[in-house]
């Protein structure tokens, strides 16, 4: 199969862009959070193609992605004030509002749920694809299934190996770990995935707001791939420690650390001490450790306490065995 086209931004390559998800296509473009793969959210063939280019299973909604609170109200049969609120404060950014669908959101995209997940990026070359096509865009991140999520254009080149035409190549991610989903269909606002908006900042702006991110299997109701207990894994096996470093396989191994030496290590990353630089460093660090075949990597835990829950929800889940 032939490389996926790395375009530069520019305005030809937006509009080529544009036609393309106009015309039923997928293109992959960058979001604050990770890269997505996107397509026309109200074309229900486009957003099967994504299902099928990713080997996603079609019972994993989708997020759609607007450009302003106007084009999520007309996604939606109700916005209540929290919704307002919420977006108010956080969009554009990294929140993903979950609210009962309007009747034209087609089955693929919300897996025939009856609510749908809205989002307004942040990333002005997002947001320019999004306006360019005239079209709200479904997207889920730009890698095939239960692996790794991309944070560059190189890693979605690699993970999709010629299942994608075009790449936008807006530059590293400056969030890095997916949206924080919110889930307000319910008496009570929950979120279903921790992400770049904490939990506590929720609460603080919202009220009450439940942490639902139970581990969901497969053919569970209201499945969604956030929620699954293996996610977010890289091809080796994650070993989680804290203290001294683990004793070393024989075989090539990598680590992931904060205070700690790692010699001998094929990879060492050193991960920033602060929440929002280790989020936007983590998935490059795995892709790394993948790319030179490692087999295990060590990485030492986190902080406790709130703001680092996003990171330990997708250090769990990849450390999760299949
Ligand atoms: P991903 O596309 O991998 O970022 O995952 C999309 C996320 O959005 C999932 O983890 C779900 O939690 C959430 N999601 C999308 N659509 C819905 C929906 N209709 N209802 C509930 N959650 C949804
Ligand atoms: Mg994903």
């Amino acid at each position: 199969m032939r490389e996926p086209a790395i375009r530069a931004i520019d305005t030809a390559s937006i509009d080529e862009a544009a036609a393309i998800i106009r015309a039923g296509g997928l293109v992959a473009f960058p979001t604050e959070t990770v890269y997505g793969l996107g397509a026309n959210a109200l074309d229900a063939d486009a957003v099967r193609a994504i299902f099928v280019a990713k080997g996603r299973p079609s019972t994993n909604p989708v997020i759609v992605h607007v450009t302003s609170v106007d084009e999520a109200r007309a996604l939606v049969r109700e916005w209540p004030a929290l919704a307002q609120r919420a977006a108010s404060l956080w969009w554009p950014g990294p929140l993903t509002l979950v609210l009962p669908r309007a009747a034209h959101v087609p089955d693929a995209v919300t897996a025939g749920l009856d609510a749908v997940a809205v989002r307004l990026p942040a990333h002005p070359v997002a947001r320019a694809l999004i306006a360019a096509a005239g079209r709200p865009i479904a997207a889920p991140s730009a890698n095939r299934s239960n692996e790794l999520s991309p944070t560059t254009a190189e890693h979605v080149a690699k993970g999709m190996e010629g299942r994608v035409t075009m790449i936008l190549d807006g530059g590293p991610c400056a969030v890095g770990l997916e949206s924080t989903v919110l889930d307000l269909t319910g008496a009570v606002p929950a979120v279903l995935r921790p992400g770049g908006v904490s939990i506590h900042a929720l609460r603080a702006a919202l009220g009450r707001v439940e942490l639902r991110d139970g581990r969901v299997g497969e053919g569970e109701a209201r499945v969604s791939p956030g929620m699954m207990a293996r996610h977010y894994a890289p091809r080796a096996r994650v070993v989680r420690f804290s203290g001294a470093l683990p004793s070393a396989p024989a075989d090539t191994w990598g680590a992931l650390v904060l205070t700690v030496l790692a010699p001998g290590a094929a990879v060492v990353r050193m991960m920033p001490s602060d929440p929002d630089g280790y989020a936007r460093a983590f998935y490059a660090a795995l892709h790394a450790v993948d790319d030179a075949g490692c087999t295990t990597v060590f990485v030492e835990e986190p902080p406790e306490g709130d703001d680092w829950s996003a990171v330990r929800d997708r250090l769990s889940r990849a450390s999760t065995p299949p």
